[in-house]
C-alpha cells in the first residue's frame, strides 16, 4: 500500500529535542520538522502529495486542480509538485486577487500555477473545482482533482507512513511519547496519524488541535476523517478499530476564525523563535503550539511527560501576515 509513492519529500525528517523551550518549561518538548519536507520551504501537504501525485500520473491525467486560501500551504506545495511532476496546475483561491502577491501566493505564482480567484464568495468549493475541471477537460485536457487540503485516503496515506516513520525514530532515540500536538484544519493528517497509531502501535495520545472555527465547515471535520478510516477499513491491509467518538479535535483555540492572528498566536511564534531559532507560521503551526503552550502552563498535562509537537510547516505565510506579526 505504501510502495506506490511519487518522491517528492526529504524523509525521515529530524526529530529533535527543544532544549531550551524544555527547560523554560519544564516538560520534556521534541518537535517533528515536517517544516523540512522539500517542496519550497516544505509542510506536511508534501507528504500527501507524494500519494496523490502518483495516482494522478498512474491515472493518466496532465492537469491538477486543487483549492484553498490565498496564503494556502497546500496550494504552493501542489504547486511546486506539478512542477517536478511536469502536470499542468490550477489553483481556485479564495476572495479577489490581492496588488500584491506575498508568501505562499507569490511562490504559487513563480512555480507556474495558473490561478482563478473565487470573488467574494468563498464558500462551494468542491462545486468550483468541479466546473474549472468541466472547463479544462473540454480543452482537452485530463484534469484530476486534489481536495482542498489533499484530505482524502490516498493523501491520508502519507500521514499513515509517516507514523511508521515516527515510530522508527523513537526506537532509533529511545524515546517514547505520550503525547503529540499538532494543528488539525482539513483532516487528512489526524485521519492518517489516527490509523498510523493504531497499525504501528504508537501508545502516545494525540493531540489535535483545532484551527478553524467549527462553523466553517460544510460536513463536520470528524465525520471527514471517519469517511477516511472507513474507506481505509476497505482497502488497507491492516483494518484498524476506531469508533466514531475516538475522533475528537481540541476546540479551544479556534475562536478567532481561520487566519486571524492573535497575542496567542504572536506569543507562540516569538517564543519558539527566540529560544530555538525555529519559526512556525501564523495561521496553523503557530496556533497548535499556543494550545500546547497553554496546557502545559496551566499544568493540564501531567508532570514528567515527554511531549512531541509535529510542525507541519507554513512558514511563507509569515511573510504575509508582516502587519498582525511586527509588534
Ligand atoms: C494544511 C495544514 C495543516 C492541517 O493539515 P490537515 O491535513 O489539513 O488537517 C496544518 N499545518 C499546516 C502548516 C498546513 O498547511
Amino acid at each position: 500500500m505504501f510502495q506506490t509513492k511519487y518522491p517528492l519529500a526529504f524523509l525521515p525528517t529530524p526529530l529533535h529535542y527543544l532544549p531550551n523551550l524544555s527547560k523554560r518549561l519544564s516538560y520534556d518538548i521534541y518537535i517533528k520538522r515536517d517544516d523540512q519536507t522539500g517542496l519550497v520551504t516544505g509542510g506536511n501537504k508534501t507528504r500527501k502529495l507524494e500519494y496523490l501525485i502518483k495516482e494522478a500520473i498512474d491515472k493518466g491525467y496532465d492537469t491538477v486542480i486543487t483549492a484553498g486560501a490565498q496564503q494556502s500551504n497546500h496550494c504552493r506545495q501542489t504547486a511546486a509538485a506539478c512542477a517536478q511532476a511536469g502536470l499542468e496546475c490550477h489553483l481556485w483561491l479564495n476572495g479577489n486577487e490581492p496588488e500584491i502577491y506575498q508568501g505562499n501566493l507569490l511562490f504559487s505564482h513563480l512555480l507556474g500555477a495558473h490561478l482563478h480567484f473565487s470573488g467574494e464568495k468563498a464558500k462551494g468549493r468542491k462545486f468550483a473545482l468541479q466546473k474549472l475541471k468541466t472547463f479544462l477537460d473540454k480543452q482537452g485536457k485530463k484534469t484530476y482533482i486534489i481536495p482542498v487540503g489533499g484530505s482524502n485516503l490516498t493523501g491520508a496515506k502519507g500521514y499513515i507512513a509517516a507514523m511508521s516513520e515516527l515510530k522508527q525514530q523513537m526506537q532509533t532515540q529511545e524515546i517514547d511519547f505520550d503525547y503529540i500536538f499538532f494543528a488539525t484544519s482539513s483532516g487528512g493528517t489526524q485521519a492518517g496519524m489516527m490509523i498510523g497509531r493504531e497499525i504501528f502501535d504508537i501508545k502516545a495520545k494525540l493531540m489535535p488541535i483545532l484551527i478553524d472555527k467549527t462553523t466553517d465547515f460544510e460536513v463536520p471535520l470528524q465525520e471527514t476523517i471517519y469517511d477516511i478510516i472507513t474507506e481505509y477499513n476497505k482497502t488497507g491491509p491492516i483494518p484498524v478499530d476506531i469508533a466514531p467518538d475516538r475522533i475528537t479535535v481540541i476546540d479551544t483555540y479556534n475562536k478567532a476564525g481561520y487566519g486571524i492572528v492573535t497575542e496567542h498566536e504572536r506569543q507562540a511564534i516569538n517564543l519558539l523563535a527566540q529560544t530555538e531559532g525555529i519559526l512556525v507560521d501564523p495561521v496553523y503551526t503557530g496556533r497548535a503550539f499556543y494550545g500546547m503552550l497553554d496546557m502545559v502552563k496551566k499544568r493540564s498535562l501531567p508532570r514528567n511527560v515527554k511531549i512531541l509537537f509535529w510542525h507541519t510547516g507554513g512558514t511563507p505565510a509569515l511573510c504575509a501576515y508582516s502587519n498582525d506579526l511586527k509588534k
